[in-house]
């Protein structure tokens, strides 16, 4: 029996090492059956991600260089990997930055140069993947757009500033894509994570308080892990989810919904 995402085409970007949450998903996918294609930022992380890309079992991967703030990579990337797969049906889409000075501190003192930055990078580089990708999941008959948030989004995480603002901006993209995209039946979702130790993840001060925070006011008591989010990625980008689009999925132990 073939998996649960069998022969569809993913372009998985937000993979820098085999802590990234892209990286889980990535695994996921590939081992339901998924043909997929990876993007690495810069050339510090390009060995370990095509190393990583060599561990995935379902044929050759596609590993193309990609920056979301420049507009050629993001046309070769996309063009790449849909030559390279034969089409696109995935997009997964787990990207963020912010300045170090803007996380941590008051929200007070976050900068105007910073605010933009994480912005364009964290929430508006969906909307340029999602431009990119349309005509190829359109030509498919359809497709599915997952991108990764947080709970700051939708609550004040004190010192999380710059991204918490980044994130809602995220997860209001996610409703205006489905809602444009729905027609050509492309399902945009959000997957809103606990907290889980990646690289990006060091660079927010308190981290390890938000962890301990989590696991003591959770409902399941226990931190979540990136095959958490992994196995709820493939539900989303999967058939499984064919009548779910514009939502933000909470995959944290049940956090959010405590008031405590
Ligand atoms: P990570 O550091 O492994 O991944 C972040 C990725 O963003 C890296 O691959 C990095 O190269 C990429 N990136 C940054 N700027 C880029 C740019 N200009 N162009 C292209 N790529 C760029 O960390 P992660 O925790 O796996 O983060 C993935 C996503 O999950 C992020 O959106 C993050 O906010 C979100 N998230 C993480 C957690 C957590 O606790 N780790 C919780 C909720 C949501």
């Amino acid at each position: 029996m073939g998996g649960i995402v069998e022969g569809k085409r993913a372009l998985v970007v937000g993979v820098a090492n085999k802590r990234s949450i892209a990286w889980a998903i990535a695994r996921r996918l590939d081992e339901e059956g998924a043909h997929v294609a990876l993007t690495f930022q810069g050339e510090r992380v390009e060995k370990d991600v095509r190393k990583l890309a060599g561990e995935l079992g379902n044929g050759p991967v596609p590993v193309l260089p990609l920056d979301v703030m420049d507009d050629a990579q993001l046309d070769a990337a996309v063009a790449g990997a849909a030559d390279a797969l034969g089409g696109i049906d995935i997009l997964v889409h787990a990207v963020a930055f912010g300045k170090v000075e803007d996380l941590g501190g008051r929200f007070m003192d976050v900068s105007d140069d910073g605010f933009q930055l994480a912005l364009d990078i964290s929430s508006w580089s969906l909307k340029r993947l999602a431009v990119r990708v349309e005509p190829h999941m359109r030509t498919a008959g359809g497709g599915a757009i997952v991108t990764m948030s947080y709970v700051a989004a939708e609550r004040a995480v004190p010192g999380y500033n710059v991204m918490g603002i980044a994130k809602s901006a995220l997860e209001s993209i996610v409703r205006y894509l489905a809602w444009d995209m729905g027609p050509d039946n492309v399902r945009v979702n959000a997957l809103s994570a606990g907290p889980v130790r990646t690289l990006a993840a060091r660079g927010i001060p308190g981290f390890g308080d938000m962890v301990d925070n989590a696991i003591e006011r959770s409902p399941l008591r226990r931190p979540i892990d990136a095959d958490e989010v992994a196995d709820a990625a493939l539900f989303l980008c999967s058939d499984l989810a064919r009548a779910v689009t514009g939502e933000t999925l909470h995959v944290d132990a049940g956090y959010h919904a405590m008031a405590i």
